[in-house]
């Protein structure tokens, strides 16, 4: 961390129950909008009036277990157009021999292993399938049930796509490098590296399906002068891929995943950089909010990065399966200090624009791709 240079830098809270010097974001910054068709009409049931679309959502948690998709539709009301739809990909088993009669809900809750568990794709297909057709076109559901390490992972996503065509617009959120989760994952680790993820990305290019990657810049309490571990490995991923639509999660921060010093520099020069113009980032998670309003500089900064790129973030909750909208509605309005610096263009885009932008690319491209392997009788 490079005192005295970011505005983000105090000393936050974290739910290990010390406090850690915490640098607000810098930036990487790449440049230029991606060229995009324009959205088509819109779909929420309340044209223009709503506050948001959630471009990073979850029906389910780390059990398998959420929401009824019709309750989710209560709880957006008139608030939200369009949401994002996915489970989480990974299992958290429930072993006796390690916790006994404690059923683990979450993956600190026991040492036992996650594991992918692909019928997550099946469980949020069949949720979609269950709504009106005017309700579906509020939702963008996401494929992330296959093992980024696996070669065949591609092929998984090319299953479910054939296996529930007319529903899916991306994959993710899916996860390489996350804190706490990586290590404790059966089977290999991910990595950024891994020929898989490449492959995987190639089909999800072929396609041209919205792609969320979960990706920490740095692991947990690094050495203070050590650059953010992952940073160059994610970007020679992005350079590698662009042809992809990238939507980077949480700007790769985590919950003890600090902004790394210089964070908003490091946003831009991926923002500035026009090999990377594929690439988006998501502003997701209350983690994120706290580093963005820890101060007025903070939120300040923040909101130039984004008044200069206004194409390239976008809002999410990271809700996983909210049991009420108070729960549901706490992020965004943990966001009002930034709104407020916004230009009225850059507001427009970040809540509601990029998303409708994106994801409706992705769908026609997904719809378009479907269409042609019926054609050709798969
Ligand atoms: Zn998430």
């Amino acid at each position: 961390m490079a005192s005295g240079l970011s505005p983000w830098r105090r000393c936050v809270s974290i739910p290990f129950g010390s406090r850690m010097c915490a640098l607000a974001f810098v930036v990487i910054g790449f440049s230029a909008a991606a060229p995009l068709r324009a959205a088509p009409a819109p779909t929420s049931a309340a044209p223009g009036r709503y506050e948001f679309d959630d471009s990073h959502f979850h029906l389910t948690n780390y059990i398998q277990e959420g929401i009824d998709v019709h309750k989710f539709l209560g709880i957006m009301g008139k608030r939200v157009g369009r949401s994002t739809l996915f489970g989480i990909p990974l299992q958290q088993q429930w072993s006796h021999r390690i916790s006994g009669d404690n059923a683990p809900t979450y993956y600190l809750d026991t040492d036992a292993r996650l594991y992918y568990y692909s019928f997550t794709d099946a469980t949020i297909a069949m949720a979609y399938k269950s709504l009106t057709k005017a309700e579906q076109a509020r939702f963008d559901p996401m494929i992330t049930g296959f093992n980024p390490t696996d070669m065949y992972a591609a092929d998984h996503i090319r299953r479910v796509l054939l296996t529930f065509p007319g529903v899916f617009s991306g994959i993710g959120e899916f996860s390489i490098h996350k804190e706490f989760v990586s290590s404790k994952v059966a089977g290999d680790v991910a990595s950024l590296t891994d020929p898989a993820l490449d492959r995987l990305l190639d089909f999800a290019a072929e396609v041209g399906l919205v792609v969320l990657i979960h990706n920490d810049v740095d692991r947990p309490f690094p050495r203070r002068s050590d650059p953010p571990m992952f940073l160059t490995q994610f970007k020679d991923l992005l350079r590698r891929h662009p042809n992809n639509s990238i939507i980077w999660a949480h700007v790769g921060v985590g919950r003890v995943i600090q902004p790394v010093g210089h964070h908003l520099d490091m946003l831009e020069s991926i923002l500035e950089d026009p090999i990377c113009h594929h690439v988006y980032f998501d502003i997701s998670w209350d983690e994120v909010a706290k580093y963005v309003i820890s101060s007025p500089e903070a939120t300040r900064r923040t909101a130039d990065l984004i008044n200069k790129y206004p194409d390239r973030f976008l809002f999410g909750t990271d809700n996983v399966a909210p049991a009420d909208s108070a729960s549901y509605f706490k992020v965004y309005d943990m966001y009002q200090p930034l709104w407020s610096l916004l230009t009225k263009d850059a507001s427009e885009k970040i809540r509601k624009g990029n998303y409708e932008r994106i994801f409706d690319e992705g769908r026609r491209n997904a719809r378009a791709w479907e269409a042609k392997q019926m054609k050709r009788g798969k």
